[in-house]
């Protein structure tokens, strides 16, 4: 599937993408966090699409983020009034990559014939779809609807089996509503969001089972801060072992004036992690401990990380590959020969009461030992050496 130009599912890599929190009417607000998000890494970028104002906004903020050179495809999301916006702008529905429809909020008494509306601007532009199910937002009519079912059985399960049931039914039953409407079955991606790790790996691995439609995965409502960022690492991460999951949003609550690019980091860094994909080097950094002398270690490794961080617009012209490096920086004697020893480049510290010398490792080898105030400088020349030699 082609979403503005970028390619989701089958073989294609995960892609990482993420939503606004802008209020979307603000054109240069949106403009401005879309760049920032896009800027992070994010492949596709989602914004609300919750009223007229806008979806009269829409193309605007597709036409000034042209202009400026951010290409990212915007994905609009749609509740209540999809069906009457996206008739009603046509430049809003031309100007999107995709749609994202939660059928849990597109109506109860014209329910089919809203989705359908919204279905058929999609058949005109050509656009694919996100049907995107979210158990805070599940459809209740089908819910009731498998609930006295359930309770009809002679021996009737678990509530929470029959809502996750709804979830996956919910995706389904629409995506069968929208190719019948006459969407192409390789025009749709189904997502069943929830806030429960166990629910979410159980639904999906259902939804996975039942059909070959590309996934949207994320944890919805994570929260805050850590539990933010371990809950959706948690959740998502068995299923992306398992290959299941074609694209990814991190939805985290940003701290007030927090930076909203930070889903898009822990997005990316989760996929680099599963080495499912590469895009920055790595720094490996022990945790440090009572053996460690002082906190030049980790002032150190911060360092490197900044300075590959900087480096890493030209590097990633001028080298390519580099983002496949790793670069250990360790505390002591204890684990630090063997860790940097694993890396493509490591450097040893000295801990407590060791030699007040640093052995440096490249390609498993020992390179060179530092010493000195000078240490942090000249580790960042072999480092820029390397990179030269290894990736040039
Ligand atoms: S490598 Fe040394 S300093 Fe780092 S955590 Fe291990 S024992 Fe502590």
């Amino acid at each position: 599937m082609n979403v503005g130009g970028v390619e989701i599912g089958g073989e294609n890599p995960i892609v990482v993408q993420s939503m606004t929190n802008t209020d979307t009417s603000d054109v240069m607000g949106t403009v401005a966090q879309v760049s920032a998000l896009a800027e992070a890494g994010s492949e596709l970028v989602r914004v609300t699409v919750n009223n007229e104002a806008a979806a009269r906004a829409v193309p605007e903020i597709v036409a000034r983020l042209s202009d400026e050179g951010t290409d990212v495809p915007i994905i609009g999301d749609f509740h209540y009034n999809g069906h009457l916006l996206l008739t009603k702008f046509t430049e809003c529905a031309e100007a999107l990559a995709k749609y994202r429809i939660n059928p849990g909020n597109v109506g109860t008494k014209h329910r089919d014939s809203n989705f359908q509306k919204i279905i058929q601007v999609a058949i005109e532009y050509a656009t694919p779809v996100r049907i995107g199910v979210n158990w805070g937002s599940l459809d209740q009519r089908l819910l009731t609807e498998l609930m006295d079912e359930n309770a009809l059985l002679p021996d009737p399960k678990d509530a929470r089996v029959v809502l996750l049931d709804a979830m996956v039914q919910s995706a389904t039953r629409s995506a069968l509503l929208a190719e019948e409407t006459g969407l192409g079955h390789d025009m749709i991606v189904l997502s069943a969001k929830i806030s429960e790790v166990p629910d979410l790996v159980e639904v999906y691995r259902v939804l996975a089972d039942q059909g070959d439609y590309p996934l949207h995965l994320g944890l919805t409502e994570a929260g805050m801060g850590t539990k933010g960022i371990v809950a959706t690492t948690a959740g998502i991460t068995p299923l992306l072992i398992d290959g299941i999951g074609d694209t990814i949003r991190v939805s985290l609550t940003p701290e007030p004036g927090g930076d909203r690019t930070e889903e898009v980091r822990v997005a990316r860094q989760i996929l680099q992690s599963l080495k499912i994909r590469s895009f920055e080097p790595q720094v490996t950094a022990c945790p440090g401990c009572g053996r460690t002398t002082s906190s030049l270690f980790q002032e150190m490794a911060q360092d490197i990380e900044t300075y590959i961080r900087e480096k890493m617009p030209v590097w990633r012209r001028d080298y390519p590959g580099v983002e496949d490096l790793t670069v250990a920086v360790m505390g002591c004697i204890v684990n630090g020969p063997g860790e940097s020893k694993q890396a493509d480049l490591g450097i040893s510290l000295p801990g407590t009461a060791e030699d007040p010398r640093a052995p440096v490792y490249m390609d498993g080898e020992h390179h060179s030992t530092l010493q000195g105030e000078g240490m942090v400088d000249e580790f960042k020349e072999i480092l820029e050496k390397y990179v030269q030699t290894r990736y040039g």
